[in-house]
């Protein structure tokens, strides 16, 4: 683990009407400690923030040094972001996972691109995941201390000898004990399987997920979910990595693999507990499950029934928000990976029943990954160039925000959505969520692109 010293937390945004406007804090304002605590991070921030006496020291943007004195209510939030949620720098991964993204990009990108962090607190506060195998004591500690539950584990397998043999870190074969220390202290987890076809799949498979549901026991059960995930392979992966991608065969396997365990566990616990990535489905080229399937969704986020929970939400939005018809005709391109043409066509229909809107769905394939099926989120600026040059694209395009890295300003191959823009010699609309996607299709005269914004 490598680990840098605190630096002052830079606030990027301070929120209109806040406590932290009213005292004049400003953006490019650093915070160093709150109550005579150093800051390591955006946890420590909120820990101590809630409190109803706060002296904050601060470096100003002239870099003077004041100290700040707060009174407020207990859980009053001060209003303040910051331009990152780690002020003491990334705990960073020391593992050699073969199917690891991050060695499966092409060489000679920004240095940003090539970081592999294996991060509790990112776990903790965005819901990515760890492997525990580069926590210190003082670490372990603070995670029970502060009661940083849940966190986020990739366990890929429960025998010691495949995980280490997939993480490539003698460190990795102590996951059951790890799981017992979480279920002494009451902590839980959400647990992710990668699954590499000839390592960790057939009875291997059954075996982890088996495992995993001995930990799902009781009020409070340790392991929440786990979501079993195909492994991802790009065309710039290393030549001798031993990974075989998943084939339809494969995908089919797994699926009927998985759901004969989640009629045993949904026995036992009411809960499939276990649940298939919307990727098998469309590899395998089988009907998504239905939404009663899903109960809450707990894996959403990794891609367990993102695409029914999208449709779902876009039809009750669309229901309330879409009128009949628009005051000025418009023409829009939504862009999508090819993942989810087939669930997408309904909600086309649906928008385009609103007379004078058009909306043409180009659901593109990634060449620059070298992937038959690529998801959206996995698209990057090139794809759009080469696949959407010369073709009408009407009054703008509707880019979904999660191709977008880097405060939204570039796709993973660091072409910039103003660079494209131009190039295609088009407007881009960027949208996170549906609201925002049926308010760009309602408004786009007057919406923001990324070239005005
Ligand atoms: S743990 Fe994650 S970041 Fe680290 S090598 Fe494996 S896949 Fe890459």
């Amino acid at each position: 683990m490598t680990h840098s010293s605190i630096r002052p937390a830079k606030i990027s945004f301070v929120i209109p009407d806040s406590i932290a406007e009213e005292v004049g804090f400003e953006v490019g304002d650093s915070l160093i400690a709150i109550n005579d605590f150093p800051l390591r991070d955006l946890i420590d921030y909120q820990f101590l923030c809630a409190d109803e006496y706060l002296e904050l020291d601060v470096i100003d943007n002239k870099g003077q040094t004041h100290r700040v004195e707060i009174k407020k209510n207990y859980d009053d939030d001060l209003g303040l972001e910051f331009e990152n949620a780690l002020f003491d720098g990334l705990i960073q991964c020391n593992n050699h996972c073969p199917f690891c993204f991050i060695d499966q990009q092409p060489p000679g990108k920004r240095d940003s691109l090539y970081l592999k962090d294996d991060d509790y607190r990112l776990s903790f506060l965005y819901g990515s995941y760890l492997t525990l195998t580069n926590l210190s004591k003082k670490e372990w500690e603070r995670i029970e201390r502060m009661r940083l539950s849940p966190l986020y584990v990739s366990v890929h397998s429960t025998e010691a000898n495949i995980r280490i043999r997939l993480l490539k870190n003698p460190r990795a074969g102590q996951i059951i004990e790890q799981f017992k220390w979480f279920q002494e202290r009451q902590l839980q987890i959400h647990a992710q399987v990668v699954v590499c076809p000839g390592i960790n799949d057939s009875f291997h498979l059954e075996k982890t997920l088996t495992d995993l549901a001995l930990f799902h026991q009781g009020d409070i059960p340790t392991i929440i979910s786990a979501a079993v995930v195909p492994v991802g392979l790009t065309r710039f992966r290393p030549l001798e990595d031993e990974l075989i991608p998943v084939t339809k065969t494969k995908a089919k396997e797994v699926i009927k693999q998985v759901r004969s365990l989640q009629e045993k566990f949904y026995h036992r616990f009411n809960s499939n507990f276990a649940w298939l990535a919307d990727e098998w489905f469309l590899i395998g080229q089988e009907e998504l499950p239905p939404e009663s399937h899903y109960e809450d969704y707990p894996q959403s986020d990794n891609g367990v029934g993102s695409i029914r929970q999208f449709c779902q939400e876009f039809k009750t939005t669309a229901k309330r928000l879409l009128p009949a018809k628009v005051d000025k005709s418009v023409k829009l391109t939504w862009v999508v990976g090819n993942a989810v043409k087939k669930a997408f066509q309904p909600l086309v229909q649906e928008l385009n029943k609103v007379d004078g809107l058009t909306i043409n769905l180009e659901a593109l394939q990634s060449h620059y990954w070298g992937q038959e099926t690529t998801v959206t989120g996995l698209l990057t600026g090139e794809d759009l160039l080469t696949q959407l040059q010369g073709k009408d694209l009407g009054d703008g395009i509707l880019l979904p925000s999660i191709m977008l890295k880097h405060n939204d300003i570039c796709f993973l191959d660091d072409m910039t959505v103003k660079e494209l823009a131009k190039q295609l010699n088009v407007k881009i609309f960027p949208v996170t969520g549906i609201e925002e996607l049926i308010g760009i299709c309602l408004h786009s005269s007057t919406s923001s692109t990324m070239s005005n914004r």
